[in-house]
């Protein structure tokens, strides 16, 4: 490891709005359009080239990814699986996911270290909040897997708590959409995009932005949350850089 490495990025990273960001991805969005498998290799790669992007530019990145592609404990009932067990299933989901995208990052030269909520010392460390600032400090991307680690909770909340706890400047939600709309757009055409939102007021409309709990965490922290549409080229660049891509909620 280049020693200068996280000096040079300090400098680099000058240019950008946001130093140190909480990236959190959908394991849905993984899938893609694969059929065969639960990660589509074009979705991660094209993932891996966007994060490289902004990381080259010295930006110091946390990520949490989902695990919906794999299992979600909403669906545990229905299979006859206990809700609670269900839940851990999910998070062990998202380290499979997590697993992946730090390999994919790592071929692409990139520093990672992976953090689990779970303890699981043969593949991850434990999240320590302490550590995870000094992996970013010192310029390794951070990915959070198995969520908070308890269950009734979602990857937005663990999204929303670690970036707290890392002092993220902003929570940025990839989707397949490019922001938050007065209604859903991939039912209503004519559903108009916010470019800006304040908590208050996409609570009091009640726009599904992240659900309550990290949605709360977000709002009472005076976190920044941006929803931008993670698979289009060059977009974390511009959302990292203040440029308008989706939509800010502050
Ligand atoms: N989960 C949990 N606690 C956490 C994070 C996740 O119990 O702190 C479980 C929950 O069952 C969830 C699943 O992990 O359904 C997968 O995460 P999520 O649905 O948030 O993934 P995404 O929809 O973003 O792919």
């Amino acid at each position: 490891m280049n020693i200068l490495r996280p000096f040079l990025s300090l400098d680099r990273s000058q240019h950008m709005k946001y130093k140190r960001i909480l990236l959190k991805l959908s394991g849905e969005a993984l899938q893609g359009s694969s059929k065969s498998t639960n990660i589509d290799p074009k979705v991660l790669e094209q993932y891996c080239e966007e994060i490289k992007a902004i990381r080259d530019l010295g930006v110091e990145i946390a990520i949490v990814i989902g695990g919906g592609n794999i299992f979600r404990g909403g669906q545990a009932e229905a299979l006859g699986i206990d809700r609670v067990q269900g839940d851990y299933m999910g998070m062990l989901a998202t380290v499979i996911n997590a697993m992946a995208l730090q390999s994919s990052l790592e071929r692409h030269g990139l520093y990672t270290r992976l953090m689990a909520g779970i303890k699981m010392e043969q593949v991850c460390e434990p999240f320590i909040r302490r550590r995870a600032i000094r992996h970013l400090e010192k310029g390794r991307i951070v990915i959070f897997g198995a969520g908070i680690g308890n269950p009734y909770f979602t990857t937005d909340s663990t999204a929303s708590l670690r970036a707290v706890e890392v002092q993220a400047d902003v929570v940025l939600k990839g989707t397949r959409v490019d922001g938050v709309y007065t209604q859903d757009p991939e039912k209503y055409p004519d559903a108009v995009r916010y470019a800006t939102l304040s908590f208050q007021e996409a609570y009091e409309k009640g726009l599904n932005i992240m659900d309550m709990t990290a949605f709360t965490l977000c709002k009472e922290n005076k976190l920044p949350i941006i929803v931008f549409d993670m698979n289009k080229k060059g977009n974390l660049l511009k959302v990292v850089q203040g440029e308008p891509a989706g939509t800010l909620i502050s």
